[in-house]
């Protein structure tokens, strides 16, 4: 949003409660990153029993981002439409892909998206990707091979990674998905938005600068001021539109603390809710298994298979998404939640890893009134979250069980993160064009307050089962057009 507006006439300010991350060593260190979790917010949310936990959040430049695995997916025509699902339906879009095609062009060319067209049955329209697509690693290839054998498509997995295999550009290493990268090869929003922006007169950044609420004039109906603490001092800053970008859950939470006599419930919440229909996907991490097999792959995350999108082989409703992953290290099979576990040493989950192919697979969750977020008395977020759509998740981790031992492994081990993985966190804020249901009109700025904005996840009426990044991208860049048309009239 910041580099799209960087070209007007406009003052940009942009409020970031992190700092850059630095580029360092520990940028690939395994234990850094998945033991010391050194880049993960400190922060504690509090989940429906009000117990304690740390989300999977990324406070700073570029925010999760940062972090990302680079696959960066437009969400398939049919996640526009209302589309049934075993557990419910998962509701209509108030654009259509039509609409964000131009502007998913446009992110894919400024987050430097490597891709092949034409080969994913489920694809939506689409011309050639920027890039050509990252070449599998030979055992990765051996496998695409086996699954059409099985009668699969596997595809290229979109990768947003800047001039992989020149001087300078990615190298194409083990430590990508949840590391930050040490030479800003990634295609992620500092690298690609802030630091771009930066380099324009009129855009100013505060690190370490958290908005707390935001006000509104008396009557109710704009936005004069964001409080913001900046480094321990607290102050207010004037702006006459303001856009919010926070995060799904922490966007709510400010819309939620900045409630007054003109909005009792929170900010913008005439609809009720600001903070509800909170969505992640369901994801489970597996790993295929064999013992006399070494897996000397390095760069793993290149495939994706999508047969079971829409339908299943033995069902005719939905069941997700499966796309390799990143190299599993011993150290983060080890570590389970906040602790690690005892006993087994850490050369023999280095030897386990070593034999196995990862992956990672993702289903809908449906929208859920009950799934929302608030703000405790003292000002803690609290996350009340049930995943929906369980059905049709076991389903798929058994197909895809099914096709991993078809592939020869002679195990296939899973992992969840279960409720606690917020890191694909979305629809707290959800658009649409009736303000009884929606809190966001098309062009996200809030049915109740003229000159508030919110672009980041929180928009999305459903999580679609295809990673969601590339949609908030593009839906900014839409918003951005939109806002300096505004301007141009005004
Ligand atoms: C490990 C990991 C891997 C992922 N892999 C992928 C992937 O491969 N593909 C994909 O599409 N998605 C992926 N995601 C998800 C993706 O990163 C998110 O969907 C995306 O970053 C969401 O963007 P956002 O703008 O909504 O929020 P964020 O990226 O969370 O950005 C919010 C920003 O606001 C700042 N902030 C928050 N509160 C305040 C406040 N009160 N005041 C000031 N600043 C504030 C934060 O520090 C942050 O910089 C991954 C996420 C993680 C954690
Ligand atoms: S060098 Fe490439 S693969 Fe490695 S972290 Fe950077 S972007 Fe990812």
């Amino acid at each position: 949003m910041a580099r799209a507006l960087s070209d007007s006439s406009a003052r940009i300010l942009i409020l970031e409660r992190g700092d850059f991350v630095p580029q360092e060593d520990d940028n690939w260190n395994p234990a850094s990153v998945w033991r010391d979790l050194r880049y993960r917010a400190t922060e504690r949310w509090l989940d429906e029993h009000d117990r304690e936990f740390q989300p999977y959040m990324h406070y700073g430049v570029g925010g999760n981002t940062k972090y990302w695995g680079s696959v960066l997916y437009r969400l398939r025509r049919e996640d526009f439409q209302a589309l049934e699902h075993v557990d419910g339906m998962s509701p209509a879009w108030p654009i259509d892909y039509d609409t964000l095609a131009p502007y998913y062009d446009r992110a894919e060319a400024l987050y430097h998206v490597h891709g092949q067209h034409g080969v994913d049955p489920t694809e939506p329209p689409r011309g050639p990707f920027p890039h050509p697509p990252i070449p599998h690693a030979p055992a990765v290839a051996a496998i695409v091979d086996r699954l059409r054998a099985q009668g699969l498509h596997p595809s290229h997995l979109p990768l947003a990674l800047i001039q992989p295999g020149t001087p300078g550009g990615c190298v194409l290493c083990s430590t990508c998905n949840s590391y930050p990268c040490r030479i800003h090869a990634k295609g992620e929003a500092d690298v690609c938005g802030v630091r771009p922006a930066l380099e324009r007169p009129n855009v100013t950044l505060w690190t370490n600068a958290r908005a707390r609420r935001l006000f509104t004039d008396p009557s109710g109906k704009r936005v004069e001021a964001v409080e913001v603490e900046r480094d321990g001092r607290v102050e207010r800053v004037a702006a006459p539109i303001v856009i919010v970008s926070c995060g799904a859950v922490n966007s709510a939470a400010l819309l939620l603390r900045s409630g007054s006599d003109k909005h009792p419930s929170g900010l913008a919440n005439s609809s009720g809710l600001v903070g509800r229909r909170y969505m992640a996907h369901l994801a489970t991490m597996m790993e295929g298994f064999h013992p006399f097999r070494v897996n000397d792959t390095v760069f793993q995350k290149t495939v994706a298979i999508n047969d079971y999108y829409f339908r299943g082989p033995n069902s005719d409703y939905p069941l997700g998404h499966i796309q390799s992953q990143g190299r599993t290290f011993g150290i983060m099979a080890k570590v389970v939640g906040d602790h690690m576990i005892p006993g087994i040493p850490l050369w023999a989950y280095n030897a386990w890893v070593a034999r196995g192919v990862d992956w990672l697979v993702m289903s809908e969750d449906l929208p859920d009134p009950d799934n929302r977020v608030t703000v405790s008395n003292d000002g803690r977020i609290r996350l009340n979250y049930r995943p929906s759509n369980v059905r049709a998740h076991e389903q798929l981790v058994r197909e895809t069980t099914r096709i991993l031992k078809q592939l020869g492994f002679w195990k296939v081990m899973t992992h969840s993160h279960g409720n606690r993985n917020t890191t694909h966190q979305c629809g707290t804020l959800c658009f649409g064009t009736d303000p009884a249901t929606s809190v966001l009109d098309p062009f996200c700025r809030t049915h109740d307050v003229e000159n508030l904005f919110v672009v980041d996840a929180s928009f999305f009426p459903s999580s679609a089962a295809v990673n969601p990044a590339l949609t908030i991208i593009a839906q900014a860049l839409r918003v951005a057009d939109h806002v300096k048309q505004a301007w141009a009239r005004a």
